[in-house]
């Protein structure tokens, strides 16, 4: 197949590129290298299999232009910092919603009807629930961030509806791994080298949440696409266990072999605001059709810990 990965230069899209090319699918990827790095897909770059296009999906004529001849969109590209939009309160209608309706209508125009999106465990807000299914509503994000998915699922869901498009459609836990460029690993990495005897930690380090190893994260993606036949496929994606920031920090502090680092809690039981501090997924739906996470979340920690910190690409 011929498929088309917005964000494909990105931590997650890159490595899903690879897997793709790996399985013998030929790629475009779309990305404006906005949060994306060219490293990552440098080893692509010769393929004949393989085209980079540097756009910005927001430029609708340029989609309808690159878009024609695919067979299948994986739709990743978006602002990847939840927290940004506090301080940039467009940033996530036009990442999230925007430039999701942007690929939606140039598939429409070319008759494109398969669409992947990689969506987020955010959308469910903050709830009561300790594992959510993907029945649980409603769902009422508190982010931004959250809302841009929301109303990202809620366009291609339509578009299912009125033009027969076919979606899967996945919420990821936190996924971590080599190529990670943000999130509470890099957070707490780039601090220790700054400087190895204290530790900024925002909110109280109680905060639970499960975190996915990014080739588990590819696998479960292509698996449920394999399998899963409906015209809305909406999977949650993610391990059985989690894992506390204050358990992450004392992890990296190990693996740095750093020595008596002294933990700061600004305080508060979240990170910052819009941030759900404690949530589980429930992942039975993509189990029991026989996927299912090959590593527990201190596991992946752990070794996206040694990818981040040795810079494994
Ligand atoms: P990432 O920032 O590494 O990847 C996003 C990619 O999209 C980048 O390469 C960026 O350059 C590109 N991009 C952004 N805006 C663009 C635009 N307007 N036009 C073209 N390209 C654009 O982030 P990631 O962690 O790999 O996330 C990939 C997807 O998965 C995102 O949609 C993200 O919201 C979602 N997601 C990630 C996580 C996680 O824990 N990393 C969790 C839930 C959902």
């Amino acid at each position: 197949m011929k498929a088309f990965v917005t964000g494909g230069a990105g931590f997650i899209g890159s490595h899903l590129v690879d897997q793709l090319l790996k399985n013998g699918h030929s790629v475009t990827v779309y990305d404006n290298l906005s949060s994306g790095e060219k490293q990552f897909i440098h080893h692509n770059m010769q393929r004949t299999d393989f085209t980079f296009i540097k756009a910005d999906l927001l430029d609708l004529k340029r989609v309808k232009k690159e878009i024609p001849g695919h067979d299948i969109i994986f739709h990743l590209a978006a602002n990847p910092h939840v927290r940004l939009g506090e301080k940039q309160t467009d940033l996530d209608i036009n990442q999230g919603i925007v430039a999701t309706y942007n690929v939606l209508e140039a598939m429409r125009q070319n008759s494109i009807k398969k669409i992947v999106f990689s969506s987020s465990s955010v959308v469910y807000g903050e709830t009561a629930e300790p594992s959510l299914p993907e029945t649980y509503g409603p769902t009422l994000p508190i982010s931004l961030y959250g809302a841009g998915k929301l109303g990202a699922e809620g366009l291609i869901s339509a578009f299912c509806g009125t033009f027969d498009f076919q979606t899967w459609i996945y919420r990821f836990a936190n996924i971590v791994g080599a190529r990670g460029t943000h999130g509470v690993i890099v957070d707490f990495i780039e601090k220790l080298k700054a400087n190895p005897h204290e530790l900024e930690i925002l909110g109280d380090g109680k905060q639970c949440k499960p975190y996915l190893y990014v080739s588990d994260c590819v696998d479960g993606i292509l698996f449920g696409l394999a399998q899963a036949p409906e015209k809305i496929n909406l999977f949650n994606l993610s391990c059985d266990t989690t894992t506390t920031v204050a358990r992450i920090a004392e992890m990296v502090t190990e693996e740095m072999d750093l020595k008596n680092v002294s933990f700061k809690y600004t305080g508060g039981i979240r990170g910052w605001k819009g941030d759900v501090p404690r949530f589980q997924l429930d992942a039975k739906k993509i189990n029991t059709l026989g996927w299912k996470a090959t590593l527990a979340s201190d596991e992946a920690v752990r070794k996206a810990i040694r990818d981040v910190l040795y810079a494994k690409l």
